[in-house]
């Protein structure tokens, strides 16, 4: 069976898929995207990944390609198409096509939407976290708008590969006062040795991720003990746990930080357990 991608209104093959050369999302990186995960036959957390793309496409005044109803069908359609059970699905929306030109095109532009899926066994995730991930931090030197979710993921790129050399999963970017401020493709947390749980505000910084959300979601439920602050490099190497999250990763154990392991070395048990929980707290919608 051959993977089919959605492209501007057609269901193509995935292998022939393709987009025009004076896309903007190509020229510019002058677009956003999504990334919701699928787990057995359920998006998760679909109508926070909507909304979310609705406000970066509002940041950068590109219109929403269809209607809300209309991009839920579409990738209804190319899961169902692509017959994914688990694994992901890709929205990404750019401005559409138009001469190269830094000034936006017309209004009349249609932006561009293209929309894949990919199957991946839940359990792939699960053993990672068994392991745990490294990861390992790098300066800050991405722009200050990281708050909207755009394709100009050039410092993430050159950050994540860093820290694969190095053989880690992640970087964490650390701000010019010793902050940590996120992952490359993931929000970064601790929990201390009184078992606070601690994560950066989601003002300024940061992507406001939807699997952070969750995880407050859950803190809330258990009455787990949080502090929403910065924290320090320092301070999450001496930490009890860290952990990261992310649509792609869900809650994945930190147990190493540069060369400082964390704890006793091994996935912390909060993390575990709020891996465990996740799918009780998000949002699933049938396929
Ligand atoms: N931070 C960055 C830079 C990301 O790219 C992502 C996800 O791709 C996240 C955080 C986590 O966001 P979410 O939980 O919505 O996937």
């Amino acid at each position: 069976m051959s993977r089919i991608a959605y492209v501007n209104g057609r269901y193509v093959r995935h292998a022939e898929a393709a987009v025009h050369i004076e896309d903007r999302g190509y020229q510019f990186a002058d677009g956003v995207y999504e990334v919701c995960e699928v787990w057995h036959g359920k998006i998760v957390d679909e109508r926070r990944h909507c909304d979310r793309l609705e406000r970066s496409l509002r940041e950068l005044s590109i219109r929403m390609p269809m209607t809300r109803a209309a991009l839920s069908q579409v990738m209804r359609e190319v899961l169902r198409r692509n017959r994914v059970r688990s694994g992901f699905v890709y929205l990404q929306v750019t401005r559409g096509v138009a001469r190269r030109d830094h000034y936006f095109p017309s209004p009349d532009t249609p932006p561009a939407l293209v929309v894949t899926a990919r199957n991946v066994a839940p359990e792939t995730g699960d053993k990672a976290a068994e392991a745990g991930v490294g990861v390992i931090t790098v300066p800050e030197n991405r722009w200050d708008r990281v708050d909207i979710k755009t394709v100009g993921l050039l410092p993430n790129v050159l950050a994540k590969q860093k820290a694969k050399e190095a053989g880690a999963k992640e970087a964490w970017f650390v701000d010019a006062n010793g902050y940590v401020t996120e992952g490359g493709s993931t929000n970064a947390w601790i929990v201390t040795k009184d078992n606070t749980l601690v994560t950066r505000p989601a003002e300024h910084g940061i992507l406001k991720g939807i699997t952070r959300q969750v995880v407050l979601d859950m803190i809330a439920r258990n009455g787990l003990s949080f502090d929403e602050r910065p924290f320090t490099v320092d301070e999450a190497k001496q930490a009890k746990e860290a952990f990261i999250t992310a649509a792609s990763t869900l809650v994945m154990p930190v147990v190493r930080i540069d060369d400082a392991a964390i704890g006793n070395g091994h996935p912390g048990e909060l993390s575990r357990e709020l891996r465990q929980q996740f799918h009780e707290v998000s949002e699933l919608e049938p396929v």
